[in-house]
């Protein structure tokens, strides 16, 4: 199961891939998760990957793609994959394409998480994530039953750099403008689907996996 999941920032791409890894045991492949990985360790790739992401910017599609080709081609992968937050523009979109056929994978499916922009704002500032684990909350809409500590894991739980209205603005205008051709662009492949991202988590899960069996 070859999965893309689509949708504007804080639209529940990161809460959903985490359900499906459980019930399919396939890898989650986060191009903003790998970015964060590479800041926190401090390499080349992190310190370009900040300056982009503090500024609520798209990193240069030749850094992203060349990171996505590399991660697609591990054995891993081969069983599945769930790609959340790639592609985010057309040219990315053309170098999926040429990646997977190389690797002679087709995609099963692209799901688009669907939510009105007003909402996203609120969905990204409450946003809280888990330092150790990197299970992913929000202080309203899905709350740790400890203030501050994961259910899971006991780890403190942390919001994103990234995660203020101010950079929320930019994100939002960075998406509309660059991303969502990509709508279009995966209706002409006749792989588009769209899932209803306002209900509760559990039942845009449900969609979710109804979408996958049909
Ligand atoms: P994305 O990966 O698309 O940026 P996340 O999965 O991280 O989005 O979700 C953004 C925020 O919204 C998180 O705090 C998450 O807990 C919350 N969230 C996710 N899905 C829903 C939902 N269906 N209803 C309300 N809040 C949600
Ligand atoms: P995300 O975790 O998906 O919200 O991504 C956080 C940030 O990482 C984005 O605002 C971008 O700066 C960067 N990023 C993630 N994925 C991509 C991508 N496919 N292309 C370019 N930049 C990306």
């Amino acid at each position: 199961m070859h999965i893309l999941l689509m949708g504007p920032p804080g639209a529940g791409k990161g809460t959903q891939a985490a359900n499906l890894v459980k019930e399919f045991a396939i890898p989650h492949i986060s191009t903003g998760d790998i970015f964060r990985a590479a800041v926190k360790e401090g390499t080349e790739l992190g310190k370009q990957a900040k300056a982009c992401m503090d500024a609520g910017k798209l990193v240069p599609d030749e850094v992203t793609i060349g990171i996505v080709k590399e991660r697609l081609a591990k054995p891993d992968c081969a069983k599945g994959f769930i790609l959340d937050g790639f592609p985010r523009t057309v040219d990315q979109a053309d170098a999926l394409e040429k990646i997977l056929a190389d690797l002679q994978i087709k995609l099963t499916s692209v799901l688009n998480i669907n939510v009105p922009a007003a909402d996203l704002i609120a969905r990204a500032v409450g946003r809280r994530i888990c330092k150790k684990c990197g299970a992913t909350y929000h202080v309203r809409f899905n709350p740790s039953q400890k203030d501050g500590i994961c259910d899971t894991c006991g780890g403190v739980l942390y919001q994103r750099a990234d995660d203020s209205e101010a950079t929320m603005t930019s994100r939002l205008s960075v998406y509309d403008a660059q991303t969502k051709p990509l709508v279009d662009y995966y209706k002409k492949a006749g792989l588009y689907v769209e899932v209803d991202g306002r209900q509760a988590i559990d039942k845009v899960f449900a969609d979710v996996v109804q979408c996958l069996k049909d």
